[in-house]
C-alpha cells in the first residue's frame, strides 16, 4: 500500500529589528509553491525549491534606491501575503478534518532561532498561531455536532531539554525528568505526563499559557527570548458514538504539535561554557531527527536495509510515530529573509526538500471500549 508524503510548507517571515538595522538584503522570493534563495555575493547563484506550499509572510521593508529602508504599506494587502489564517486554513484545518475521522496528526515547525516557528505553531497575543486556532475550531465543531457523539479532549504539553523531558503542565513532576517508554501497540510515550480533560477553549487556552510559562527560558546572543529546547503540545480528541444495538465505540486521534529548538549550529549563536554544552545536546536531539530524516526518504525512495535510528534521541523516540508510522504529518519550514542568514536559510531549505520525500502511513484508530 501506498503511503501518503509527508506536507511541507516554508515560510518567510519580515525583517527583524537586527536585520534592518544591519541593512540586511531580501534573498528571498516566492512564486506559487516555489522559493527561491540568491547567494548574497552573486546574484546568479539561485536555488529554487518545490514545496506542498510557499508562504510568502515578507511584510514589505525594502531598501530603497537611496539605500534607506522604507516600508510599503500596501504589500501586506497584497494577494501573496500569507497571514495566520491562511496557513491555518491550509494546514490546520486539515490536521482537524483528519482528527475528526480519527487519525493522528503531527505539525512541527523547523528552522534557526529567530525565524518564526513559535509565531506559526503558538503564535503571540492575537496573532494566534496554528494551536489556538485549532483548538478553537475543534470546540466550535464539538458544540455543532454535540447530539452525534459523545466528546472528550485532553490536553498535554512537554518540553524535551538536554534530552530531558519536562512536564510543562506540572514542572516539578519526576526529578531528572520523565522515562520514556515504549508501548508495543501505541509506541513510545512519556511515563506519567499530566494529561488534563478540557472543556472548552478558554480552559485550554489557559492550560497552554501554563505550560508556556514553565518552558525553560535561556537566552543567547541570538534571540534573548528563545527557548532552546523542543516543545511538545498534545491534545487527545476522543469520539464515542453507539451503534444500534448500543454497542459503543471509540475514535481516537493524537494531535502532537512540535515546536522545535532553533536548527542554528552552535558556533554561530557565540555559546560558551554550559551554553556550549546544551547546544551540544539539543543538537543531539536535532541531529537525530536529520538523520531519521534522511534514513526515511532512503527507504521511501525504495532502498532495502535502512534501519531508522529513533531511539538515538528522546525527540526522535516522541516523533517516531510522526514519522515512520501512524499519522498524517506536516513540516512547517520557517526561513528569513535575510542575506544574513543565508547558510541557515539555505540549510533548512534542503532540510525541507529532504523530508518532503518521507511518506507515511496513517490509519484510523477505532476500537471498541471496555
Ligand atoms: P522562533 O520560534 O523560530 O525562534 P519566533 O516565532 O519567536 O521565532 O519569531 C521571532 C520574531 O519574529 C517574533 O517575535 C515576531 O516578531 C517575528 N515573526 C516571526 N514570524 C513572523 C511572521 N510570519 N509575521 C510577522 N512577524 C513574524
Ligand atoms: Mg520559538
Amino acid at each position: 500500500e501506498e503511503g501518503e508524503s509527508l506536507k511541507v510548507a516554508v515560510r518567510v517571515r519580515p525583517f527583524n529589528k537586527r536585520e534592518i538595522a544591519r541593512k540586511a538584503k531580501l534573498i528571498i522570493a516566492v512564486d506559487g509553491d516555489v522559493t527561491t534563495v540568491t547567494a548574497p555575493d552573486d546574484q546568479t547563484d539561485t536555488k529554487s525549491f518545490t514545496y506542498d506550499h510557499s508562504y510568502w509572510s515578507f511584510d514589505g521593508f525594502y531598501e530603497n534606491s537611496d539605500g534607506y529602508m522604507a516600508k510599503d504599506k500596501k504589500h501586506k494587502n497584497g494577494k501573496k501575503y500569507a497571514d495566520q489564517n491562511t496557513v491555518y486554513d491550509d494546514l490546520g484545518k486539515d490536521i482537524l478534518e483528519n482528527a475528526w475521522q480519527g487519525y493522528n496528526a503531527t505539525l512541527f515547525a523547523y528552522g534557526q532561532t529567530g525565524s518564526g516557528k513559535s509565531w506559526s505553531v503558538i503564535g503571540y497575543g492575537p496573532n494566534k498561531g496554528i494551536v489556538p486556532l485549532i483548538c478553537d475550531d475543534l470546540f466550535k465543531g464539538m458544540t455543532k455536532k454535540a447530539a452525534a457523539a459523545q466528546y472528550e479532549v485532553h490536553f498535554s504539553m512537554l518540553e524535551i531539554y538536554n534530552e530531558v523531558v519536562k512536564d510543562l503542565l506540572n514542572p516539578k513532576k519526576g526529578k531528572g525528568g520523565l522515562k520514556i517508554r515504549e508501548h508495543p501497540k501505541r509506541g513510545f510515550y512519556a511515563e506519567g505526563l499530566t494529561s488534563v480533560l478540557v472543556t472548552n477553549y478558554e480552559e485550554m487556552t489557559r492550560k497552554m499559557d501554563e505550560g508556556t510559562i514553565n518552558r525553560t527560558i535561556a537566552s543567547t546572543n541570538m534571540n534573548a527570548t528563545s527557548s532552546r529546547a523542543h516543545t511538545i503540545v498534545g491534545i487527545k480528541f476522543t469520539q464515542k458514538t453507539r451503534n444500534a444495538a448500543g454497542v459503543e465505540s471509540a475514535k481516537n486521534a493524537v494531535i502532537n504539535l512540535v515546536d522545535l529548538a532553533g536548527s542554528e549550529r552552535v558556533e554561530s549563536t557565540g555559546a560558551t561554557g554550559d551554553r556550549l554544552k546544551e547546544g551540544a545536546m539539543i543538537n543531539l536531539s536535532l541531529t537525530s531527527l536529520g538523520d531519521c530524516i534522511h534514513a526515511l526518504a532512503e527507504q521511501s525512495e525504495g532502498k532495502q536495509g535502512v534501519r531508522v535510528p529513533f531511539r538515538n534521541s528522546s525527540l526522535t523516540k516522541l516523533l517516531k510515530n510522526a514519522l515512520g508510522g501512524n499519522s498524517k504529518t506536516i513540516m512547517v519550514a520557517a526561513i528569513s529573509p535575510a542575506d544574513i542568514n543565508y547558510d541557515e536559510t539555505l540549510s533548512t531549505l534542503r532540510y525541507a526538500d529532504r523530508a518532503k520525500q518521507i511518506k507515511t502511513k496513517a490509519v484510523v484508530n477505532e476500537d471498541p471500549t471496555e
